[in-house]
């Protein structure tokens, strides 16, 4: 039997229906959400995420304003701006746009973006919020695929397995899976030096696969009834977009299974508008 479909678009609609709402309740109160992107030097790969999130923000009435600085700025001018930024009243949301020129390092600049402004949820006081279970904006990938989870019902004492413990995805997704508010799944993660990932992939009831490999995830993997989200984003040589698991094999065996393009992607996309609204309701206390 085919797998349900995890429509990122559908989930991403219902997360941008309730920041609108929110919106219109800071806008009666005369606050308009704005967000600030940071990007330094010129680069055409951004500019694509860049169009995005300006139309989503124009879309839902949050200001969005973009500050290009030239390609030869360091690491430190980039921090004094950012810290230029922080003290600015009328920014409630800074989001560092990738890549950053060689030499700058772009965990050391997030890290001094104030954490009420900091809408991607990279500072690592937001990171430690994530294992007290406390959060008010935290990063937008790990929050998306938890978002997609809570469309399917309640983890309460699954196996959930995730592949990939980068700092953006893995890691941030299994302390989420961990404290999942009253029902925290039961959490392996794997990553490159697993000895054997076919074996934990098998038992996953829940599946989280964020590696960045196409087709690392084989079709006659997946548990029978399985939820499968495929975080990867992978341009092969024919242009074709795909995911890190084999889609076909895959959702002939799970019960839900997101799509790749068109799954986590825009969710992301809706949660980073969601933590703009929450970092700003967060400067207001
Ligand atoms: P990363 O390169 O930082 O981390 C990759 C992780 O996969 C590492 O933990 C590594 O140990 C693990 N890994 C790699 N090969 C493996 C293997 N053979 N077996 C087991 N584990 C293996 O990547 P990332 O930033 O976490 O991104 C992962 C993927 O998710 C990429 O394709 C990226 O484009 C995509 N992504 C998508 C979104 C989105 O919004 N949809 C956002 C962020 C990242």
């Amino acid at each position: 039997m085919a797998a349900n479909l995890l429509d990122g678009k559908v989930i991403a609609q219902k997360i941008k229906d309730e920041v609108s709402r929110e919106i219109g309740i800071l806008k009666e109160k005369g606050i308009t959400p704005s967000l600030t992107a940071v990007q330094v030097g010129e680069n055409a790969s951004s500019q694509v995420y860049i169009n995005a999130q300006k139309k989503n923000c124009e879309t839902l009435g949050i200001n969005y304003n973009l500050q290009v600085l030239p390609a030869t700025t360091t690491e430190k001018e980039l921090i004094s701006f950012i810290e230029k930024l922080n003290n600015e009243k009328n920014v409630n949301g800074i989001i560092l746009q990738m890549p950053l020129p060689q030499g700058v390092n772009a965990r050391n600049v997030q890290s001094k973006i104030s954490p009420k402004k900091d809408v991607e949820g990279m500072n690592p006081a937001n990171m430690g919020m994530l294992v007290y279970g406390n959060l008010k904006v935290g990063p937008c990938t790990a929050l998306a695929v938890i978002e997609i989870l809570k469309s399917t019902g309640s983890l309460k004492g699954k196996e959930a397995v995730i592949v990939g413990h980068s700092e953006i995805v893995g890691k941030p997704v299994s302390l989420l899976l961990l404290q999942w508010p009253l029902d925290s799944a039961t959490t392996t993660v794997c990553h490159i030096a697993t000895k054997d990932l076919p074996f934990h992939v098998k038992r996953a009831e829940v599946l989280v696969v964020a590696a960045g490999k196409p087709g690392l995830v084989k079709g006659d993997w997946i548990k029978e009834g399985a939820i499968v989200v495929d975080v990867g984003i992978n341009r092969l040589p024919d242009g074709k977009i795909v995911g890190d698991v084999e889609f076909e094999g895959a959702s002939a065996r799970a019960s839900w299974i997101t799509p790749v393009p068109g799954g986590v992607g825009p969710v992301t996309t809706a949660i980073l508008l969601k933590n703009t609204v929450e970092a700003t309701k967060w400067q207001m206390e």
